[in-house]
């Protein structure tokens, strides 16, 4: 068995069988220190490839090296202990041989080699800020107001899910580039001046609200579009192939998909002259948005959930069974379906189980990659 399967093997365990003082939170909290400590350890050595400017603030307010040397302490301490407490020791021996690693590489003193900036990087900082924030925020929600309470954070698949998580992250800059291209192109063809400017002179948040009421109409026909034309189907049925809902669910979508999305939905952000900060919150509010409503959290929000997609409302689209199918399109507003016929949210229901009938869909992310080019069988 190689060392992957182990440690998946490990952090798959039932709860049953990893009761407190069993070493496996202490072995799971060292990995997760180690992994970060070591990424980390190469954004700051190779700056050029994997910072992402737009978090040139962080990297420059002198936090992230006092940061890196208290996770690799903690990374330390929590791998001792798992040591101690566990039996199999593959959880804490591996996240001990990676925190010494990142030590090796110089820790948080390390320097930067190739630190030449180039036009091409991967936002692995990004990735690292991405996971541990909303991590944080949804895991404990997960286990303390589970949907599902037999479900838990290590569910089959999440490690495909994991990778989906990284590579939408990281890729980052491409996705922007081609989100841009097309809007450029409408820029330069038309002249929209007029419009521009009494866009730039409404108040901020006026226009988060606009830029979300104004995507999200582009997004509900273009996700709506991707699920009647059957070539398109095959890119998005990579995203509804998750047979278990929660924060990390959302990430899997085909990098096609997400390409194609951005490009529509960036369309009018773009082109009208909105405020560029205006729309870094947009994208953060969507980062956050989507591992909500794909969270395996048992709320309903029925005080919101008339004006606001809920996690209810989108677990709805993901259902398996026949009602759920080609419903609840939207991702901000419900009021979308309502006006176009696709609204679905049957009281106090859930649906019983996710995915796509028959299961078309192979496991792992490249056999995924590939679906959509494949002859369909
Ligand atoms: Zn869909
Ligand atoms: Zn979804």
């Amino acid at each position: 068995m190689s060392i992957i399967e182990r440690l998946s093997k490990q952090l798959e365990k039932p709860k049953e069988q990893r009761p407190l003082g069993s070493g496996w939170l202490s072995g799971g909290g060292a990995l997760l220190a180690g992994l970060t400590g070591l990424l980390l350890v190469f954004v700051l050595k190779f700056p050029g490839l994997f910072v992402t400017p737009d978090l040139m603030a962080i990297h420059e307010s002198g936090y992230l090296r006092p940061f890196l040397h208290i996770v690799l302490l903690i990374g330390y301490g929590l791998a001792l202990t798992s040591l101690l407490l566990s039996k199999d020791k593959v959880l804490g021996g591996t996240a001990l041989a990676l925190v010494v690693v990142a030590s090796l590489l110089g820790g948080s003193q390390t320097n930067a080699s190739g630190a030449n900036p180039t036009s091409l990087y991967f936002g692995l900082d990004f990735f690292i800020l991405n996971v541990l924030f909303v991590g944080f925020l949804f895991v404990p929600l997960e286990r303390f107001f589970p949907h599902r309470a037999d479900q838990t954070l290590f569910r089959p698949e999440w490690q495909e899910d994991m990778f989906y998580y990284l590579v939408s992250s990281m890729l980052v800059q491409v996705l922007t580039f081609l989100t841009l291209a097309p809007a450029n192109f409408v820029t330069g063809a038309f002249d929209l001046n007029h419009i521009r400017s009494l866009v730039m002179a409404l108040p901020f948040v006026v226009q988060v609200i606009i830029i979300m009421v104004v995507t999200d109409f582009a997004q509900y026909w273009f996700h709506r579009m991707f699920h009647q034309i059957s070539w398109l189907w095959k890119f998005h049925a990579v995203h509804h192939s998750a047979k278990s809902m929660d924060w990390l669910a959302g990430a899997r979508m085909h990098v096609i998909e997400i390409a194609l999305l951005r490009g529509a939905t960036a369309l009018p952000m773009f082109t009208l002259g909105f405020d560029p900060a205006a729309i870094q919150v947009y994208v953060l509010i969507v980062y956050f948005y989507s591992s909500l409503v794909h969270a395996n959290l048992r709320w309903d929000f029925k005080a919101i959930e008339t004006f606001l997609v809920t996690p209810r409302f989108h677990h709805w689209h993901h259902g398996k069974e026949k009602e759920a199918i080609d419903v609840n399109f939207a991702i901000h507003f419900p009021l979308y379906d309502r006006l176009f016929g696709t609204h679905h949210m049957p009281e106090g229901k859930w649906p019983e189980a996710y995915g796509v009938g028959g299961d078309p869909v192979p496991t792992g992310y490249w056999q995924q990659f590939l679906y959509p080019f494949r002859k369909s069988g």
